[in-house]
Formats: structure tokens, sequence, C-alpha cells
């Protein structure tokens, strides 16, 4: 879910056609993708959903249980989708993975089970999924969701990134199952990769990568120091007051969402002895 609008500085690079809902679009020999008409403030255009190969197919992120999505995918895959792979379990997500299994007879495959979400086959760290064209390999990247999967397409060496990288907007940590200290241990781990390119879940294809994952960390980092500074200046303070400081490049509709990211950059410091707190309602401070 996206935390703003306005990110990554894509400015000087010509805009790509827009993101159609229903329509497939080719990213490479062997990528496609289709959004699912599911747009809205948190979801961008929608969610993408990937299919990966052309005679054995991985979908990756089904997206919601909407029909006229799933039939656009099954309509592109057909009997040839094998694989259906979620990236994690939120609802623009995963829950199409029980009726496209239906369609199409494919493996459900994910962390585990959660939201609704049945796995066939758990995911961990370094597993990978075999096709004759293609290898996908999982890591586990905890921090917008602690069962967050993204998989690497060797062959390309494309990263389908669910929510752990959008294109166009930060993301949302929201504790307890958010957690930026392992959001910005699983970016680095993202960046340590020889990327071309990352294929998000929401937004445009990412052809710059180790731009737009610096970009992610130092803006973090960036952020992490603001509201430490903020809280400084008012030695103690609650999460809203915090927003209200530091969040005045983004719009006020948005401020709700951003005590979510306070809170989780709060615990963050919180584990590393730099302030005092627990909750997103009670009072914050400088530790002595
Ligand atoms: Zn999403």
């Amino acid at each position: 879910m996206p935390e703003t609008t306005t990110a990554a500085g894509t400015a000087d690079v010509p805009a790509p056609p827009p993101l159609i809902p229903g329509v497939a679009r080719a990213l490479s020999p062997l990528v496609r993708r289709i959004v699912a008409p599911n747009p809205g403030p948190m979801t961008g255009a929608g969610t993408n959903t990937y299919l990966v190969g052309i005679d054995e197919i991985a979908v990756v992120d089904p997206g919601p249980d909407r029909p006229e999505h799933l039939e656009a995918i099954a309509g592109c895959g057909g009997d040839r989708i094998r694989w259906i792979v979620c990236t994690h379990t939120h609802l623009d997500h995963s829950p199409g993975a029980a009726a496209l299994r239906e369609i199409t007879g494919a493996e459900v495959l994910a962390f585990g089970n959660r939201n609704g979400l049945k796995v066939d086959r758990r995911l961990a760290e370094g597993d990978r999924i075999e096709a004759t064209e293609f290898r996908l390999r999982a890591l586990h990247t905890p921090g917008h969701a602690s069962n967050h999967l993204c998989f690497m397409f060797e062959e390309e060496r494309m990263l389908f990134s669910g929510d752990h990288v959008m294109q166009g907007s930060t993301v949302v940590i929201r504790p307890p199952d958010g957690d930026m200290t392992a959001y910005l241990a699983s970016l680095e781990k993202v960046k340590a990769l020889r990327l071309r390119s990352i294929a998000p879940g929401h937004g445009h294809l990412i052809d710059d990568p180790k731009r737009v994952l610096q970009w992610y960390i130092d803006h973090r980092l960036e952020r992490e120091q603001q509201i430490y500074d903020a809280l400084a200046a008012r030695g103690t303070a609650k999460i809203p007051a915090l927003v209200e400081d530091v969040y005045t490049d983004v719009a006020p509709s948005l401020h709700p969402v951003a005590r979510h990211s306070v809170h989780a950059h709060l615990l963050k410091l919180a584990a590393e002895g730099r302030v005092t707190g627990r909750t997103l309602t009670g009072p914050w401070s400088i530790t002595a």
C-alpha cells in the first residue's frame, strides 16, 4: 500500500503507457502484466498480476477475487498456468488465488496460510519454482508484511517485488505485522542482488533498481531522523502531532495512514534505545 503518490524522482524519464486494467502487456519475451480493476489511494492504478513463462506459466499475485480479472488471467494463460504464487496475503494480492486454482488446477504457493489464503506448498527463503523456461527464487522480505516474499526471475534478473518496493510511491509499514527494522534490512537484502529491473505490485516496471532502492533506504532514514528531531523538539509527544510536524509534503488526507509509518519508525528507535513509548495512541519521548 502506498504512503504517498509522489516519490523516487522519475521526472526525467518519459512516461510509460498508462496502466489499463484487463489488458495484458508484454514486459519481456517471458513476462506479461495484467492490472487488476482495483484502483484506489492504496493500490495506485490497481494490483499488478504477472504471468511468467509461455509453455508453463507462473502467475505472481492473482490479485483480488474479481471474476473479470481472473478471466483475463485465465484467458492469457489457460491450462498452461501451473503455479499461482503470492507475495503476501494482503487483500489486494492473494484472494484471487482460490478461484484461479479452481479454473486452472494450478498449485498455490506462498509463505503460509493466512487471511483466507490456503497454500498447496509453503515457500521459504531460497525455495525455487523450476519451469522448463525459467526459475523463480523466493526471498523472504519481511517489513511491509511479516510473510512477504519477493521472487527473483533468475534468467532476466527481474525481481517481482510485491509491496516491498512500488513504483511511484513508498510503502506503508503498519505495526505490529509491519516492522521498520525488518523492512530496512529487507531493502538492503534486495539492494545486494544484481537486478536489471523490478516488477512491482503497483505501478510501472522499474528499470533503475539500484537508484530506486537507494532512494527508498535514504528516504526512510531521512524520515527517521525527522521524526527523532520532531520528538526531541517537543520532548514528549503523541504520534498525530509528529505526523503534523514531519509529513508536511504529504496530503493531509493521508496523515491517518502516515501515523502507522511514524509508529513503525518510533518502534525501531525504541528497539535501539533512543526513544521511549509503545503504542499508536500513547505518549512517546526521547530517551534521556
Ligand atoms: Zn498491494
